[in-house]
């Protein structure tokens, strides 16, 4: 018997499924599925050692930072070679300026950023066309704010198969679009926004047999799992008290609470740290459910945000985020985009570079620090999402008119000096770390 399986991710459920072939959902309840595992491989005290000698390792897997913990997915038959472009491995970098913001002592920034094209996204698609492979599919596809999308692409064109991505006409940044397009993927436009893209791609990938990589796939949650595993290697196996991620679709806390959830189970989590999610303001309908103790989540119509990445009104994922901050004694924040462009403007003071929505953590952390619902000396991790050059528009346009800008003719060049001294003397001065600080 195989060791891994789908099950239903309700508890009250649990209902065994077969493979993908139900619209990615229970066929009992309608509830979405998740990989379980009947056992799991032997000696798990020892695992943490053998995942840090591979790390100077020279075999694909070994250098890929979600493979090389794959005692924790072992759903691939034996002998096959997962699809890998090198993702994971992502810094954790101290960032005195943010946690100035957020009114915080010390904060820790996962910077998910620094994946091959630019997400955290890479994690999940590793794992999941892997597992398209296997399945035998021909075409991989998906509704994308973005993210998904370059991702997709990238690891389809690793694999050899067909990407289709179903995109919102108009409400994807440029740049991730182009990863898309010169990966050679196939895009469908569709009128309206992501939640409309989603329901066409799952009314029709059935019919033409389309393996659908969002992250209503369980494939995809197993690798963005690793995200915790690396995180705790990094603190040397001390969780923190709180652990930070924007939410949108609500895959990536759904998947680091299985990650925690099977480490603490397999005797390797000592304490669980508290999931924070944090929403933007206009796009919020997983932080009104969860403030008003709700049993079902209300979507939101027409979701509004300049953090496109989690510009999402009815995320699939909710049910497993509901129970991922109810395990853990989570939190959850909603903030504005007048907050997030401030908080993105202090990661970057610590020179770090990360999209909108990522800033979303450390936006949300100061809001719950004025509230008094988080310590000002806690230990906390962000983890930042994307890279900062997903959405250059918005920084051209968050930036314009600050006057930081100088112009010099070629009839000007005389007076250039003190023309330039003038200038830098009347700009305020730079706010970022001091050297060691970090
Ligand atoms: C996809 C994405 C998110 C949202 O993640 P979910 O798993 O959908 O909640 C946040 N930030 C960035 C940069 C993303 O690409
Ligand atoms: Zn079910």
């Amino acid at each position: 018997m195989d060791r891994a399986f789908l099950r239903c991710s309700d508890p009250a459920c649990g209902a065994e499924a077969g493979p993908l072939s139900h619209g990615y959902s229970c066929p009992v309840c309608g509830g979405l599925l998740e990989v379980a595992y009947r056992s799991w491989p032997e000696r798990p005290g020892e695992w943490p050692s053998i995942w840090r000698e591979r790390r100077g390792g020279l075999r694909p897997e070994d250098r890929s930072g979600v493979w090389r913990f794959r005692e924790l997915l072992p759903f691939l038959d034996e002998g096959r070679s997962p699809v890998t472009l090198g993702e994971g491995g992502n810094p954790l970098v101290e960032a005195p300026q943010a946690a100035a913001h957020a009114g915080l002592q010390r904060l820790w920034l996962k910077h998910q950023g620094n994946n091959p094209t630019g997400s955290f996204k890479d994690l999940g698609m590793t794992t999941c066309v892997s597992q398209a492979l296997a399945q035998g599919a021909g075409v991989v596809a998906c509704a994308s704010t973005g993210n998904t999308s370059s991702s997709m692409a990238a690891y389809a064109a690793r694999a050899g198969l067909r990407a289709v991505l179903v995109v919102p006409a108009g409400g994807v940044s440029g740049a991730k679009l182009a990863q898309a397009i010169d990966f050679g993927a196939h895009r469908v436009e569709v009128e309206g926004g992501f939640d409309e893209a989603l329901s066409l791609l799952r009314a029709v990938a059935q019919e033409l047999g389309w393996y659908v990589v969002n992250s209503i796939n369980p494939y995809r949650l197993e690798g963005q799992k690793t995200a915790a595993v690396e995180l705790l290697e990094q603190l040397q196996w001390r969780p923190p008290d709180y652990l930070v991620v924007p939410g949108g679709n609500l895959g990536n806390v759904s998947a680091l609470a299985k990650g925690l959830g099977e480490l603490e189970g397999l005797g390797l989590l000592p304490r669980v740290p508290r999931l924070v999610v944090v929403q933007a303001q206009g796009a919020n309908p997983f932080f009104r459910l969860w403030s008003e103790g709700g049993a079902q989540l209300t979507p939101l119509r027409e979701p509004r945000t300049r953090a496109t990445a989690i510009r999402i009104g009815n995320p699939a994922n909710w049910p497993k985020a509901q129970r991922a901050l109810e395990w853990s004694r989570g939190l959850c924040a909603s903030v504005s985009d007048d907050e997030i462009a401030a908080a993105k403007r202090a990661i970057a003071e610590d020179g770090i570079g990360a999209e909108p929505a990522s800033a979303t953590t450390v936006a949300g952390l100061r809001q719950l620090l004025l509230a008094g619902a988080v310590e000002a000396d806690a230990e906390v991790v962000a983890l930042l999402t994307g890279h900062q050059l997903k959405d250059v528009d918005y920084v051209l346009e968050q930036n314009r008119g600050q006057g930081t800008e100088m112009r010099i003719s070629p009839q000007q060049l005389g007076q250039a000096p003190g023309l330039l001294a003038h200038w830098l003397d009347e700009l305020p001065p730079p706010a970022g770390s001091s050297p060691g600080s970090a």
